[in-house]
């Protein structure tokens, strides 16, 4: 069974006027959030919520992340159809599915299993193909042999994992909150040549902890 787009249309228009007044300019950013159905990645109990500016529980002590900083990492990606993505926290699959509107290919890692099995099962039904599936500990990447155009982090680190930095591509962007466990700075970072990076530094936020070998030890 395919999703009704059309419900809550009015719900979205007002989250849009919310987070372009929080300073979110992109138009295809704006457009993608305007288009993706926040309820499916709640399940039941918080779908009510669905359309509240806040990160929301989904269980297994994980949250979704608020649909401002959903837009405000995607901005920083810089959109681009030719682009591929890695995307290190699957969750929910709320930014992984934006993620799929705006850029090529996705690759998504999730370290708990049941996640991850849950986002895989809701985008078989949402027939979304340009999104490809791994569990494991996402702090060492995707594979050695790989590189992407673009890696989005959606968990703190307390620093930017080697391992991501060399499976990013030159002129490829990197965005990741990285500071303590309790807040954490945005940072972006451009990969000028094999060892030279442009970082840029954003507002304060707060995520989980990425957890695993290049991040932290555990809960
Ligand atoms: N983008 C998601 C955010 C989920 S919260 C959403 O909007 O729903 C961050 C996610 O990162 C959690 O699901 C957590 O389990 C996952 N995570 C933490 N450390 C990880 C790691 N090393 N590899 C992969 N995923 C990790």
């Amino acid at each position: 069974m395919l999703y009704d787009f059309s419900r809550r249309l009015v719900e979205r228009k007002e989250l849009i006027k919310i987070i372009k007044n929080q300073g979110i300019k992109d138009k295809k950013v704006l457009e993608a959030i305007l288009n993706t159905p926040r309820e499916l990645f709640l399940g039941d109990i918080n779908a009510e919520n669905a359309y509240l500016n806040n990160a929301l529980p989904i269980g297994l002590g994980q949250t979704i992340s608020q649909p401002y900083t959903v837009a405000f990492m995607t901005e920083l990606l810089e959109p681009n159809r030719n682009a591929s993505v890695l995307e290190i926290g699957t969750g929910s699959g709320y930014q992984t599915y934006i993620l799929s509107l705006l850029f090529n290919q996705i690759f998504t890692i999730e370290r708990i299993e049941k996640l991850s099995l849950n986002t895989q099962k809701l985008f078989e039904k949402l027939k979304i193909s340009n999104v490809n599936f791994s569990i494991g500990d996402g702090s060492i990447g995707w594979n050695d042999n790989f590189k992407f155009d673009r890696i989005i982090v959606t968990a703190a680190g307390k620093e930017i994992p080697e391992s991501l930095k060399n499976q990013l591509n030159i002129n490829g962007i990197l965005v990741m909150p990285v500071g303590t466990r309790e807040s954490q700075i945005m940072i972006k970072l451009i990969k000028i040549t094999e060892n030279n990076f442009e970082i840029t530094e954003n507002s304060r936020f707060q995520f989980v902890p990425l957890i695993g070998k290049e991040g932290w030890q555990s809960n």
